[in-house]
């Protein structure tokens, strides 16, 4: 029987036919993209995420890319991960955004404590095994899973995993009011600066507080450091094993020693407000270290199989284009399930979207290549 719904989450009331159903697993930036886009174009879906739903943090991330949206869908999406105003936010306020848009959707069921372990398809659909043997069923399901996807092992078991890229870059997000006011930046200094360091090199951001507000002493200073000496540390602490990232560095785990020295270096580098700012992360560990990986990928579809962000594409964050680029992906599969995922529409539909992804997504992590084999050791 085919049904009918009225949609009235996020405020973009449409009227569409359910054309099937959709798993998407990780509920990050571009799982949930993935599930607002389905859902937009007519798909039940369920996102499975094992992180609890206590709220996260990340770096500061470009949000405007530039690049003119060509679909509806692709320009919904930045509006709402933007708030329609900023071109750099918090990865927390964009997550929250998205989230509230998501658990909102009648179409969307956001599953959290829900760790995949298995993914498997037949000829009529495709599925996930929980760690607790739940088992969810989709028309097709979206590998949304980061870095270390496990929905990329069923899809390129000939390349299953991402390359650690010979760096870490230490990131925070500082409250203005958190530094001395004589070292607070003015209200007309950049945006983004990027001062090279001795070696390394920092990437400094002013974007609003929490509440959006862009007054003095509201803001926030977002700063994401360079660092191709820590390889060593990464290493004994089982954050790198091999050539394969395994988890980023979080403060509790950070030795004291290492944060004494990041502090000296720090102060040899950078000039204010970033030096306030690092040294404020430094003394509340309020800091993280994410080894850097990539993965060019081949292919991104197997069957009612396919994987979107970062599980389909890493680029070094230098590139500023791994969230852009998921927001691509997401729009773009909407586009290719508008016909229907009914039998063997949906791998017709999987494979429209790898012919119109492949060679942007390989492109974008080759772009930032050449610099991660110069710096990284
Ligand atoms: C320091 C830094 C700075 C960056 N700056 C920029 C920038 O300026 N501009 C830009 O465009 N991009 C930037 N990026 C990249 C951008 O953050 C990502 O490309 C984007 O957020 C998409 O990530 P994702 O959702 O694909 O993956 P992730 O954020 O890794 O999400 C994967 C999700 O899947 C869940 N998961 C994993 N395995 C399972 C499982 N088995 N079962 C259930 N759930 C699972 C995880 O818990 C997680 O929530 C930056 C990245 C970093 C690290």
């Amino acid at each position: 029987m085919r049904t009918h719904f009225r949609c009235e989450s996020n405020n973009d009331n449409f009227i569409k036919e359910v054309k099937g159903s959709a798993v998407v697993v990780g509920a990050s930036l571009s799982g949930l993209m993935t599930g607002i886009a389905l859902s937009r174009a007519g798909l039940d879906v369920t996102i499975l995420e094992r992180a609890g739903s206590k709220p996260r943090s990340g770096a500061v991330l470009q949000v405007d890319s530039g690049e003119i949206d060509r679909t509806q869908t692709a320009k919904f999406l930045r509006k709402l991960a933007s708030g329609g105003i900023s071109s750099a936010e918090a990865w927390s306020s964009i997550q929250l955004r998205l989230r509230t848009a998501a658990e909102t959707d009648p179409r969307i069921t956001l599953r959290y404590d829900t760790r995949v372990q298995t993914i498997k398809q037949d000829s009529d659909s495709a599925w996930a095994v929980t760690d607790k043997g739940e088992i969810f069923h989709g028309d097709i399901l979206i590998g949304a899973d980061g870095h270390r996807s496990i929905v990329r092992r069923l899809v390129a078991p000939h390349k299953p995993n991402a390359t650690f890229a010979g760096y870490l870059i230490w990131v925070a997000i500082v409250g203005e009011k958190d530094i001395p006011e004589k070292h607070r930046p003015s209200l007309n200094a950049p945006k983004f600066t990027m001062p090279d360091g001795i070696g390394d090199f920092l990437l400094g951001s002013i974007i609003a507080g929490a509440d959006g507000s862009t007054a003095l002493g509201d803001r926030r200073l977002g700063w994401a450091w360079y660092d191709n000496t820590q390889n060593d540390l990464l290493r004994r602490l089982g954050c790198v094993e091999g050539d394969v990232v395994q988890y980023s560095l979080h403060a509790q785990d950070i030795p004291e020693q290492t944060l004494i020295e990041l502090a000296e270096k720090a102060s040899d580098r950078w000039a204010q407000p970033w030096l306030d700012a690092i040294l404020h992360s430094i003394q509340s560990r309020n800091l993280l270290g994410t080894p850097i990986a990539e993965y060019v990928p081949d292919n991104l579809v197997k069957g009612r199989i396919a994987i979107v962000g970062d599980a389909a594409h890493l680029p070094t964050p230098l590139t500023a284009s791994g969230f852009n680029a998921s927001l691509q992906d997401a729009s773009t599969l909407a586009e290719c399930i508008e016909k229907g995922i009914k039998g063997s529409a949906a791998t017709e539909a999987l494979l429209e979207y790898e012919s119109l992804r492949l060679k942007n997504a390989r492109q974008i992590v080759q772009s930032g290549q050449s610099f991660s084999r110069s710096f990284g050791r």
